[in-house]
Parts: C-alpha cells; sequence; structure tokens
C-alpha cells in the first residue's frame, strides 16, 4: 500500500473497527437473495422483507415453485419489486436446478443467474467464500472518487479494478465493508459530516463542498 493508502486504511480501522455486513442472512442461498433484493433500497428494508420471505420460502427449492404474485406481496415494500420478485424466482430455479440449491463460488457462474450482477456475485464471494472480490456499491463508489482513488467518470468496473489494486488482497472485505459504513454514516451523499472526517481521510478528499480546515 502506498502512503496515502496505508493513512485512509489506519482512519477507517479507527473509525470502523466492527464494519460488517448489515443484511440478516444464516446460508449462502439467504445472503444472495438479500443481496439481489439491496439494490436501490436500503439493508433495513431488506431486512424487514427477508424475515418473512425465509419464512415462507427457506430454500431455493421452494422459492424456485413460488407464485410471482405471493413474492411480490411480501417484498412490496421496497423498491423495484416487480422486477426483483421475478428474477429471485428465476434465480431459485436455476440455483435448484443446476447446483442442487447451493450459491456457486464462482463469479461466472454467479452472474448468469437471473438479478445477479458484479456487485451481487462480488458481495457474495467476498462475505460467504471469503473470496478476494471487491463489492462496488453507491457507498464504495462515492468514497472512492472523493477520496481520489478514481475519477468521477470511472465506470463500477473501473472502480473495482483500482481499489483491488490499491488495497491488499487480504483487506478487500473489510475495506468494502468499512467504505458501506463511511458513505452511510459519515460521509453521506448530500450532507457529509465533514467536522467529524479525521484529516487522515480528510487531507485527501476533493469533495468540492468539504471543509478542509473544519
Ligand atoms: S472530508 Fe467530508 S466529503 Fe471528504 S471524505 Fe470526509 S466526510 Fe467525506
Amino acid at each position: 500500500m502506498n502512503q496515502k493508502i496505508k493513512t485512509i486504511a489506519e482512519c477507517l480501522d479507527e473509525l470502523f473497527p466492527d464494519a460488517h455486513c448489515e443484511l440478516n442472512y444464516q446460508n449462502d442461498f439467504e445472503l444472495l437473495c438479500a443481496v439481489l433484493l439491496s439494490a436501490q433500497t436500503t439493508d433495513e428494508r431488506v431486512n424487514l422483507v427477508t424475515k418473512e420471505l425465509f419464512k415462507i420460502y427457506p430454500t431455493a427449492k421452494e422459492l424456485a415453485k413460488a407464485d410471482v404474485k405471493e413474492v411480490e406481496k411480501i417484498i412490496h415494500s421496497i423498491g423495484l419489486y416487480h422486477n426483483k420478485a421475478q428474477n429471485l424466482i428465476k434465480m431459485a430455479r436455476s440455483l435448484d436446478a443446476k447446483y442442487d440449491g447451493k450459491v456457486p463460488k464462482d463469479k461466472e457462474a454467479l452472474t448468469s443467474l437471473s438479478g445477479v450482477g458484479t456487485k451481487t456475485a462480488n458481495v457474495v464471494l467476498s462475505e460467504y467464500y471469503d473470496l478476494p472480490y471487491f463489492g462496488v456499491d453507491t457507498h464504495v463508489s462515492r468514497i472512492a472518487k472523493r477520496l481520489n482513488m478514481a475519477k468521477d467518470d470511472d465506470s463500477v468496473l473501473k472502480i473495482e479494478t483500482k481499489l483491488m489494486r490499491l488495497f491488499p488482497k487480504s483487506r478487500y472485505k473489510k475495506t468494502h465493508h468499512q467504505m458501506i459504513f463511511m458513505g452511510r454514516y459519515l460521509c453521506k451523499a448530500k450532507k457529509p459530516e465533514c467536522d467529524k472526517c479525521p484529516q487522515g481521510i480528510k487531507k485527501y478528499c476533493r469533495f468540492s463542498a468539504c471543509d478542509k480546515d473544519a
């Protein structure tokens, strides 16, 4: 790690030593469903609907046989619920038919499932299987840009590649969660709390509204 990344990593360790996945899950199937549902909504909302969803459909086999209207009823309080209900059922059918209900430990296989994009696959592979992947969501992307680790017009894929080059593999999972915590609780999209941001991070920040002396 270069000096800048070392300093940022140290600050993140101090700020968020216990950063972790805030989605509730008991197994690989539940984690995949939860991450798939988490697009454009909060983990809190996902946890509310998955509590009910996993009670009725605890395995891929059961979800594969679900009626889309029934699933929609359960998840209707989260964004894009219509598409998500369809994707959940299609994804469960593939899991059941091709992988015996288990979530594949392979990125290509994962991204071939309905509703599973690169971010979802990376999060599951890192969170559940401890494999060196870096999930880039809206928070990670914003922090990477504000801290000049990526350019404003970089694609998600480019940001992922840059972060994987900057941080050692052993830190991918932890840094991913710490950047999400930072985006949720400190460096918020509209009103970042720059007065609470440590100097070690602030000195690298290029967010125009940030007052470096605050
Ligand atoms: S100084 Fe403000 S905008 Fe910059 S990283 Fe810290 S909280 Fe975010």
